[in-house]
């Protein structure tokens, strides 16, 4: 759907120069999504995998993010492994609900309650993501907390439309739960995409 060169806003690498390959096609289906023009992937071109790799290489990143839409709906070896012949770093956002193909040096999985992450990418998961949308959020992300390894680090993040009445909420939260930590879109603070 589109390649920029941008900041990663959210989750363990915020903050760094990164370049983003989004995916278009998705089929979760959440209805705050602020990417809804990623849905259909027949609008958008089709690329190699060699023009994604020489636009990533041209940004001057070592960190290349593939996101979407929801990348793991196509099978991503050929794409991370060229990347990483490169000497890039590939990252992967992702809802979990499909099977992960491709070698990633990041993981990070964002559950969806509409189309829930299946067990073996919540096992693969270096980033546990969960977007706080309302309460019952919290225990949505316990129950997807369950399901990651002990290396993964857990991320509570609220949606951006409900910021002002969540955050109070996520702060306590994370004052009892200590094992979870912030997560804000701060690409939209910085007014970046
Ligand atoms: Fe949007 Fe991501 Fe949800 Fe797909 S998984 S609907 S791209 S937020």
């Amino acid at each position: 759907m589109e390649l920029f060169y941008s900041i990663q806003g959210e989750g363990m690498h915020t903050g760094k120069a990164s370049f983003f390959i989004r995916l278009a096609g998705c089929d979760v289906g959440c209805h705050w999504c602020d990417v809804k023009e990623s849905w259909d992937k027949n609008i958008h071109p089709v690329k190699e995998v060699q023009e994604l790799v020489q636009e990533a290489k041209e940004s001057g990143t070592n960190i290349v993010i593939v996101t979407g839409g929801e990348p793991t709906m196509y099978p991503l070896q050929a794409l991370t492994k060229a990347l990483a012949q490169e000497g890039m770093a590939v990252h992967l956002e992702t809802s979990g609900a499909y099977t992960i193909d491709g070698n990633f040096d990041w993981i990070c999985v964002s559950p969806k309650k509409t189309k829930q992450p299946i067990k073996e990418s919540l096992q693969l998961a270096d980033e546990l993501k969960v977007v706080i949308y309302n309460k019952d959020d919290f225990n949505w992300a316990e129950k997807n907390a369950a399901g990651v390894t002990d290396k993964c680090k857990l991320f509570l993040q609220p949606e951006w439309s409900k910021s002002e009445s969540m955050m109070p909420l996520i702060t306590e939260y994370i004052k009892v739960n200590p094992q979870w930590r912030v997560s804000l879109q701060t690409h939209k603070y910085l007014n970046v995409r």
